[in-house]
């Protein structure tokens, strides 16, 4: 059997938005409102062609398993049919609680037909609920609720950039100018940090892969060892998003499941973790062993 190669964190529909990654660091909100606009021009066929482009390119460096996000949903059958293992997530948000709520009862039945599907023992389907920023904490509540009742696997973004810090304990800094233009309304703010707002929803106790984790401190990092959380670190799309170093040491002592993963190819240059891993050695110095590289990338997801 080939080697395990894991890319644990991918957003494969965005394959064909290459254009959007950044050169050089840039400020993330004005990079996800870019974002937003291009999705909202794009059609089934452009997101099916990308995610074939995707898979392509997984496959050309190698990978075995994949984590892969998917918010248009259509990145499911392609994943069945490719061969690849890991898990698919079919992402939902929002900050209106009807709609957002609505949303996840059509993710359920989605998720629900998806996994009587072949092919869904080796590339599992899931849900993820996008991140803090975005989404109403009841989406967050009730999603949670059912992935642990239904034994699905959970995934989210959080603690990334420092804006979302600012914004979740504050409500101030960039989110709220984005958020005014979408038009999207803005619930209480939680006064706590990322990680600490979604262990007080309960959320962490359905052990969720939680994506990014570069803000974070030393009681985070150990609520998220004790809820027995893995964390994806995606090391280029941190670098070129303006969000910082993952303190990647932290988890290690802490015996946390690290597992690498490249995000889009709107946020990152390849779908190559071992490429993503040779960006990181030097960012992160001689903080870890250099054993741990190795075990993350091998680590099936
Ligand atoms: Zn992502």
């Amino acid at each position: 059997m080939a080697p395990v190669l894991t890319n644990a964190h991918t957003h494969l529909e965005l394959t064909g938005l290459a254009h959007l990654c950044p050169t050089k660091p840039m400020e993330f909100t004005r990079w996800i409102q870019a974002l937003i606009r291009e999705q909202a021009l794009r059609t089934p066929a452009d997101v099916r062609r990308s995610v074939e482009r995707g898979i392509e390119e997984l496959l050309a460096a190698g990978t075995t398993h994949v984590g892969d996000i998917t918010a248009t949903w259509l990145s499911v059958e392609p994943l069945l049919a490719s061969g690849l293992r890991g898990i698919v997530w079919l992402e939902v948000l929002g900050l209106k609680r009807h709609e957002a709520l609505e949303r996840l009862e059509q993710a359920k039945a989605a998720i629900e037909q998806a996994r009587r599907r072949p092919g869904s023992d080796t590339m599992r389907v899931g849900l993820t609920i996008h991140a803090p920023y975005s989404c109403h904490p009841d989406l967050f509540r009730e999603g949670t609720t059912w992935c642990r009742e239904a034994d699905v696997p959970l995934c989210i973004h959080l603690a990334e950039s420092p804006d979302e810090v600012t914004w979740l304990t504050r409500r101030a800094g960039p989110f709220g100018r984005l958020l005014r233009r979408l038009g999207l309304p803005v619930p209480p703010a939680p006064g706590l940090r990322p990680v600490l707002y979604l262990h007080r929803l309960g959320v962490l106790a359905a052990r969720p892969l939680l994506v990014h984790m570069v803000q974070v401190t030393a009681e985070e990092v150990r609520l998220v060892a004790e809820a027995g959380c893995a964390v994806v670190h995606c090391p280029r799309s941190n670098f070129l998003l303006n969000c910082g170093r993952m303190p990647l040491e932290m988890y290690v002592a802490a015996g946390v499941p690290v597992y690498v993963g490249t995000d889009s190819r709107a946020s990152s240059p390849s779908l190559d973790v071992r490429e993503e891993v040779a960006f990181a050695r030097p960012w992160h110095g001689d903080r870890v062993p250099a054993k741990v590289w190795d075990t993350m990338l091998s680590r099936p997801l």
